[in-house]
C-alpha cells in the first residue's frame, strides 16, 4: 500500500521539523510548509529522502487561503491524497505587557496561530472528511501550556491564541467525530527551539528550563512523539483531547 500523506504546517524547523522527520520514519510522506525559510525546509526534506523517505517542501502562509488550497492541492498532486494534518505553524509575537502590545503583533499571532489552524483544518475536511467522499483521517493542533497560565506580563496576547485554538480543537473533534476525522492537540511546556529569540528573549529557554518540574526543557524530538501517537491508530479512540507534554506542569 503507498504511504499516506501527511501535512505539517511550519516544519522548516523546530517541532514542526522534529514531527516531519518522525513521520517520515513511521511511514507517512510528508508536506514540509514553511513561511519563508527555503532553505531550512529543503533540508529537513533532504534528510527525509536520505533515510528513504518521501516528502516535498511547499512555501505557504497558513494564515492566507489561497496559499492553504494551494498547499494542500499540490501536496495531494505530488504525494498522494491527505490522510493527516498537523497545526504546527505558530508565532509568539514579541513578548511584552498588554498594553504596550502593538495591533499588528495581535493580529499576526491570532492570524497565524488560530485563523490559519482554521483554514488549515477547513481544507483537510473538505477533502479528508466522510462527509466529503474523503477517506478521514486526523489533526493535531499544537498548543501551548500558555493557554492555562496566561502568560502575564509577557505572553498574553500568544496564551489568548492558543486558549482559542484549544476550544478550536475540543469543538471540531465533536463536530467531525462521526465524519472519520479524529482531533486532537498537544499543550506543550517549554522546548528547545528558535521560537523564544524570536519572541525577544534568547535567555528565556534557561531562566525557565530550571523552573520546570523536570528541571529541563524538552526536545523537539519529545513532543513529535506525542504528535505521532496521537496521528496514529494506536490513538483511534481518542479525540477531542489536549495532551500535556509539558515536562509535569
Ligand atoms: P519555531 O522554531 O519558531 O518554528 C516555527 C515554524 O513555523 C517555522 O517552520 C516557520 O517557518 C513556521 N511558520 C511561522 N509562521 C508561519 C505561517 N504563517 N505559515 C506557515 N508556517 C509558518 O517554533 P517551535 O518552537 O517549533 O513551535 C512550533 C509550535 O509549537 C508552535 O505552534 C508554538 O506555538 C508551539 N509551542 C512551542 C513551544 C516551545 O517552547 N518551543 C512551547 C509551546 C508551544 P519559517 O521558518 O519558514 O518562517
Amino acid at each position: 500500500m503507498a504511504s499516506p500523506t501527511i501535512i505539517i504546517t511550519g516544519s522548516s524547523r523546530g517541532i514542526g521539523a522534529a514531527t516531519a522527520r518522525l513521520a517520515a520514519r513511521r511511514g507517512w510522506s510528508v508536506g514540509v510548509n514553511y513561511a519563508s525559510n527555503q532553505e531550512a525546509a529543503h533540508a529537513v526534506v533532504a534528510e527525509i529522502r536520505a533515510e528513504g523517505g518521501r516528502a516535498i517542501a511547499v512555501q505557504a502562509d497558513n494564515s492566507r487561503h489561497g496559499d492553504v488550497e494551494r498547499l494542500f492541492d499540490q501536496v495531494a498532486e505530488e504525494l498522494g491524497p491527505v490522510r493527516a494534518l498537523v497545526n504546527n505553524a505558530g508565532v509568539p509575537g514579541r513578548i511584552s505587557r498588554v498594553e504596550q502590545l502593538s495591533e499588528a503583533t495581535l493580529r499576526r499571532t491570532l492570524e497565524v496561530n488560530v485563523v490559519g489552524a482554521f483554514l488549515c483544518a477547513q481544507a483537510f475536511l473538505r477533502r479528508a472528511s466522510t462527509r466529503h467522499g474523503g477517506a478521514g483521517g486526523a489533526i493535531v493542533n499544537v498548543s501551548s501550556m500558555a493557554a492555562r497560565s496566561g502568560s502575564p506580563g509577557e505572553l498574553v496576547h500568544y496564551a489568548a491564541a492558543k486558549a482559542a485554538l484549544e476550544a478550536f480543537n475540543y469543538g471540531l473533534a465533536a463536530e467531525v467525530a462521526q465524519e472519520g476525522v479524529r482531533v486532537n492537540a498537544v499543550s506543550l511546556g517549554l522546548f528547545a527551539t528558535e521560537i523564544h529569540a524570536t519572541a525577544g528573549d534568547a535567555d528565556r529557554l534557561q531562566r525557565y528550563a530550571a523552573r520546570m518540574p523536570m528541571g529541563r526543557a524538552g526536545e523537539p524530538m519529545e513532543a513529535a512523539q506525542a504528535i505521532v501517537w496521537l496521528l496514529s491508530d494506536e490513538a483511534s479512540y481518542i479525540t477531542g483531547a489536549t495532551l500535556p507534554v509539558a515536562g509535569g506542569r
